[in-house]
């Protein structure tokens, strides 16, 4: 059978996917096999992505022009596109979903008004290469969800969250944050950040961090040790609470087939030949995705 090409692609999902189970990140990335369903709480967040991008991109576009800037009724009207386009409409609990954009939409707003904020850019795209050696070069790539020209010349970087705010401590920790600060630096060219920040818009809070040159040349290093893990590991399963909880591919895990017991149990995702204990070698090639 074909060898599975070693990964040369990664992003801060495929890393954070494989610090919680390397047989997960397996299942999605190298099988491609797809996410059961989105989650609502996920498809809400796209929605309010999408509107506030929609909000800056105008306001940057209308002042270019010396135009006003959008108002309240924009950005509804940019989040009601958004909503209409996904499944939200037809969960059961739409309506408990609706009520809470309305208050997010306001306190996003009235943030926006209270200050001006001159922004760069939206969803800008990055692509980090990291020689791993001289023959192997990998890439790390993402969007930054928005960046900020600040009054010191410098940028901010942001993330947009819904849901409950984290701790300060949680965003000092932040892969995510480090990963696009260092990519504002080494492959956007606009310097190191100023600040990074993560901004729960349901609570209309902004927890920023700050991190050094020092600091994001270990985080360079830090990337390419990950991503030789990844590319030397067997994908062995990792159970824990809090992965196979939220885990797409449960019913396919050997970890679950082999608790329960029966031979059909046994046997599920045998088509995959993934079954306890085989290596990732076994698996049929795919190509990476670009
Ligand atoms: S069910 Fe648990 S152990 Fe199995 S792939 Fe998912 S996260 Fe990993």
């Amino acid at each position: 059978m074909d060898l599975v090409r070693a990964p040369d692609w990664f992003s801060y999902s495929t890393l954070d996917t494989f610090e919680r189970c390397p047989r997960q990140y397996a299942f999605r990335y190298l099988c491609r096999l797809p996410a059961e369903q989105a989650r609502p709480a996920a498809t809400f967040g796209s929605a309010a992505h999408a509107a506030f991008e929609a909000f800056t991109r105008d306001r940057r576009q209308r002042s270019t022009r010396g135009e006003q800037p959008p108002g309240r009724v924009d950005l509804e009207r940019w989040f009601e596109s958004a909503w209409a386009a996904t499944s939200l409409p037809a969960e059961p609990e739409a309506e408990t979903w609706r009520r809470r954009a309305e208050p997010m939409l306001d306190g996003f707003w009235a943030a926006e008004s209270a200050v001006h904020f001159d922004t760069f850019g939206e969803e800008l795209r990055f692509r980090l290469r990291l020689p791993l050696d001289p023959e192997t070069l990998v890439v790390v790539s993402g969007f930054i969800d928005r960046i900020d020209r600040l009054p010191s010349g410098t940028v901010e970087l942001i993330d947009y969250k819904t849901g409950q705010a984290c701790a300060p401590d949680e965003a000092e920790s932040s892969l995510q944050l480090s990963i696009y600060a260092l990519a504002c630096r080494d492959s956007l060219g606009l310097g190191r950040p100023e600040r990074a920040t993560l901004y729960f818009v349901e609570q209309d809070r902004r927890v920023s961090v700050v991190r050094t040159d020092a600091a994001l040349d270990t985080v360079r290093t830090d990337l390419a040790a990950r991503a030789r893990q990844i590319r030397g590991s067997d994908f062995a399963p990792t159970p824990s609470p809090r992965s196979c909880g939220w885990c797409d591919f449960a019913a396919l895990c050997p970890v679950n087939a082999l608790a329960a017991g029966s031979p059909a149990d046994q046997t599920r995702g045998a088509g995959l030949d993934c079954r306890d204990g085989d290596s990732i070698s076994r698996w049929p090639a795919l190509p990476t995705p670009l």
